[in-house]
């Protein structure tokens, strides 16, 4: 069995992009800046925004965080949308989400230019990449079809059981994983809490993806023998062997279900680093494409 190394494989994919942008700035003399916008105070988006920005300007990206306050109208942040949309030195724009109650994410997500939106669930971005022609991919599934290929475990042919149907996540990595593409060609189907008799779908996958949100949700009786497993799921859980006082674990029962995977990612350390990995390759994508115009 193994144990899917995503801190390992992003820290390898990191290193690819600085040598990426090393050879963007020898040809252009520009470093791509990308801007991250943070409204309010919600810890755990301030924690995600912080490293964001560490993780970029270790490669060699130039990385801002505009903060406003929870109060910020949905008039302001178009604004800055907008001057950001526009300014040439600009080429990766990500406003964090959750947002307040009061502004509209959908509109905030159309209003950010597709070429520059780096989280890519632009409305332009989600249809590129749904009919085979892909620019900007959200980074947690793309991540995900990563983590596969650089552990050679093949895509094509099997049977993919994805767990959740979220714009960020399960929608676009179904479409990820079925495109025809030697590194796709799955056969997917999506569960979500309306699927009658889950278990029916999980035995019968050959990979089974979890992105539900529900700590240790899928058990052990749930997957077939060889199956592997990709655990998205992020989820605090209270716990007295923390300094803390809380732990992270995934959607997935870890002990048990790893004694019948062939391959398995754990939480933390599998999926979450490669966020933040492809998140940067977009950065770098977005630079480029724009300069080459
Ligand atoms: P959402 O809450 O947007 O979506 C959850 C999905 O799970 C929904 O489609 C929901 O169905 C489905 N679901 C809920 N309960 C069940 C159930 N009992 N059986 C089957 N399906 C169910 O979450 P996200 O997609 O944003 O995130 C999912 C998880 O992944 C979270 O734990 C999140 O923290 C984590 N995450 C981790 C990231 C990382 O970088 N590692 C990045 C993004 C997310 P329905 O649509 O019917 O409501």
């Amino acid at each position: 069995m193994i144990i899917i190394d995503g801190k390992k494989i992003s820290q390898n994919i990191r290193t690819e992009i600085s040598q990426d942008i090393i050879r963007i700035k020898s040809i252009y003399n520009v470093s791509p800046k990308l801007i991250a916008v943070l409204i309010g105070d919600d810890p755990a988006s301030e924690i995600y925004v912080r490293n964001k920005k560490r993780s970029a300007i270790e490669i060699g990206i130039d990385a801002e965080v505009i903060n406003l306050p929870a109060s910020t109208t949905e008039e302001t942040l178009l604004n800055l949308l907008d001057q950001l949309n526009n300014d040439q030195s600009v080429h990766g724009i990500l406003v964090q989400l959750p947002l307040p109650d009061h502004i509209d994410e959908d509109v905030i997500i159309q209003s950010i230019s597709f070429a520059k939106d780096v989280d890519g669930l632009h409305p332009v971005n989600l249809g590129k990449l749904m009919i085979g022609n892909p620019y900007l991919i959200p980074a947690t599934p793309s991540g995900v079809q990563q983590l596969l290929i650089r552990n050679n475990i093949a895509i094509e042919g099997k049977h993919i059981v994805i767990c959740g149907r979220s714009n960020i996540v399960g929608k676009p990595l179904a479409n990820i994983l079925m495109q025809r593409d030697v590194h796709a060609n799955a056969t997917v189907s999506i569960c979500h809490s309306k699927t009658p008799n889950l278990i029916d779908f999980t035995l019968r996958a050959d990979i089974l993806i979890a992105a539900i949100g529900q700590p240790n949700f899928i058990k052990s009786d749930m997957v077939k023998d060889g199956v592997v497993i990709i655990d998205v799921g992020t989820n605090r859980v209270e716990s007295n062997l923390t300094k803390s006082g809380y732990k992270l674990v995934g959607d997935v029962e870890f002990d048990t279900v790893s004694s019948k995977a062939s391959a398995i990612t754990p939480v933390p350390g599998g999926v979450g680093p490669m966020t933040i990995a492809m998140l940067l390759k977009n950065t770098a994508l977005a630079c480029e494409s724009i300069l080459k115009k």
